[in-house]
């Protein structure tokens, strides 16, 4: 996008200066259509749940009474359920609000302790059901103590977890897998989807991108998982990594310290 400005400069009849300026509008442009992309996405993203709230909520309000107690409950769950999906996304958009370049940022604080990833990642794969016998797990039968966050590694991991689970066929199968090395703790989640492209590798992390594929583009997402999940990873000293290759599927590997790392 470029913006052409001419101008010219007369002394009487005499032609004594021809401006043209050229002013390159590219990143303005982007900006522009960034926000406008970002206020289509989450408008969206708000009201794929907030539908099927207002609905059952208004069955509820007008033949609650005569349902049988079994269907009133699982109205109300369903309505519990994607109302906490819109809270998740919520807390999403303000953590990224508030993250900034900055090294210390409040929003990234983080509680740091020694806790065993055994355990949190089983709660994970607890937590999501197994999703339907999805997923599989390898984990070590001991405890595998590192230092980090709690909460805030089960965010990520179930971020990473349920991500494999959205972006591969609902018949394949998502493994996750934990070992330690060099000092760390690898949980590796292991997807047979679709992949990422070699050119998006680093940008999936990136704050709003999304990979501009059917698959993607058929899943609801705001492109703030991995952007949030990696900003907590490093908080808690520790990162993500990825390898991907479209057709076969992807690995995102979480890496956090070992709580008592041992001395050789
Ligand atoms: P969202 O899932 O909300 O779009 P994320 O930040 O979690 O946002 O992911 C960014 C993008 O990376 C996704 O839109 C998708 O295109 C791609 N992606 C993430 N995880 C996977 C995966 N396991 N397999 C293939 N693509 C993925």
């Amino acid at each position: 996008r470029l913006r052409l400005a001419h101008s010219a400069v007369f002394n009487g009849d005499r032609l004594v200066r021809d401006v043209i300026v050229i002013t390159d509008l590219t990143r303005e442009y982007r900006a522009e259509r960034l926000k406008s992309d970002f206020i289509a996405t989450v408008s969206h993203e708000l009201r794929t749940p907030l539908t099927p709230i207002l609905g059952y909520l208004d069955l509820l309000r007008t033949r609650g009474a005569k349902m049988t107690p079994e269907k009133r409950a699982q109205a109300l769950d369903l309505v519990a359920d994607r109302a906490r999906h819109m809270s998740r996304l919520v807390e999403d958009l303000l953590l990224t609000s508030r993250i900034d370049d900055g090294q210390d940022d409040p929003a990234l604080r983080v509680d740091l302790d020694a806790h065993d990833l055994v355990a949190l990642v089983r709660q994970v794969a607890d937590d999501m059901g197994g999703a339907d016998g999805r997923i599989v797990t390898h984990l070590p039968g001991e405890p595998v103590q590192v230092r980090c966050d709690a909460g805030r590694t089960i965010q990520v991991v179930g971020n990473l977890v349920s991500n494999a689970l959205k972006y591969s066929p609902s018949a394949e199968r998502v493994e996750v897998r934990l070992c330690v090395r060099d000092e760390r703790a690898l949980v590796e989640v292991v997807d047979r989807g679709r992949g990422i492209p070699a050119d998006q590798l680093t940008k999936v992390f990136e704050k709003f991108h999304r990979v501009e594929d059917p698959m993607t583009m058929s899943t609801g997402g705001t492109g703030l998982g991995l952007f949030i999940a990696r900003r907590l990873a490093s908080a808690m000293g520790g990162d993500i990594s990825l390898i991907s290759a479209l057709g076969t599927g992807s690995t995102f590997t979480l890496a956090l310290p070992l709580a008592r790392p041992h001395v050789s």
